[in-house]
């Protein structure tokens, strides 16, 4: 995998404008801010994926949350102490896959190992629901990532995201919603992610030309 090329990737995420509706939206929620961050810089732009480009486990969510990720420019983190971010980066340090167990901003020291984060839809939507034309504009960046991503051999995918081809474990998402209400406990997100890491791990698994399955 050509690091220059996943990085190029994602300098072209964060100057996309293709939705106009996504764009109005993140940027008017990066001028309005939320009281609890009104002294803080919002990043109010497309969030890139991140994580271990040699990752051979792949987390795909929906989109970024308006005052997580699109607030700290990075996936899954930065919206709350019970916030998505944190419950899927306890699991991902129970599996090994990250140093620590939360994710609040940029320069919080979390490295992941093994594993990267990406998201279907790359800016923050209205009520978190992109419509069916922005899922499909954004798909391309995914499809992209993932023929970059060549180690990748399993997926998570958190929330109703549906494709198939090499082997996806579906989990809910660790939304407040649904962690608050017993509907995903910490335990069921442990067994998804030592499922997937199984597979990930399985000896003899060939890359699989995942672009291909989207
Ligand atoms: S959702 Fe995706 S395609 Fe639409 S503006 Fe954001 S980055 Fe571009």
């Amino acid at each position: 995998m050509a690091l220059g090329k996943l990085e190029a990737l994602h300098r072209r995420v964060v100057d996309c404008r293709r939705c106009p509706r996504l764009v109005a939206y993140r940027e008017e929620v990066a001028q309005r801010k939320r009281a609890a961050h009104r002294h803080e810089p919002y990043w109010g732009r497309p969030v890139p994926g991140w994580g271990d480009p040699q990752a051979r486990l792949l987390v795909v969510g929906l989109a970024p949350a308006a005052h997580g990720a699109n607030r700290t420019g990075r996936m899954f983190t930065g919206d709350g102490p019970y916030g998505a971010g944190n419950f899927l980066m306890a699991a991902l340090h129970r599996a090994g896959l990250a140093n620590q167990p939360f994710s609040c901003s940029q320069d919080d020291g979390l490295s992941l190992y093994g594993v990267y984060l990406t998201a279907v839809v790359r800016c923050a939507p209205p009520g978190h629901r992109p419509t069916p034309e922005e899922i499909q504009r954004c798909i391309p960046y995914l499809a992209e990532e993932l023929e970059m991503l060549q180690q990748v051999q399993a997926i998570v995918a958190l929330g109703r995201l549906a494709f198939a081809g090499t082997v996806v474990v579906a989990s809910y998402h660790p939304s407040r919603q649904n962690t608050q209400t017993g509907r995903l406990t910490p335990q069921m997100l442990d067994d998804v992610l030592a499922l997937a890491q199984r597979w990930a791990n399985k000896k003899g698994a060939e890359p699989r030309p995942l672009s291909r399955t989207l």
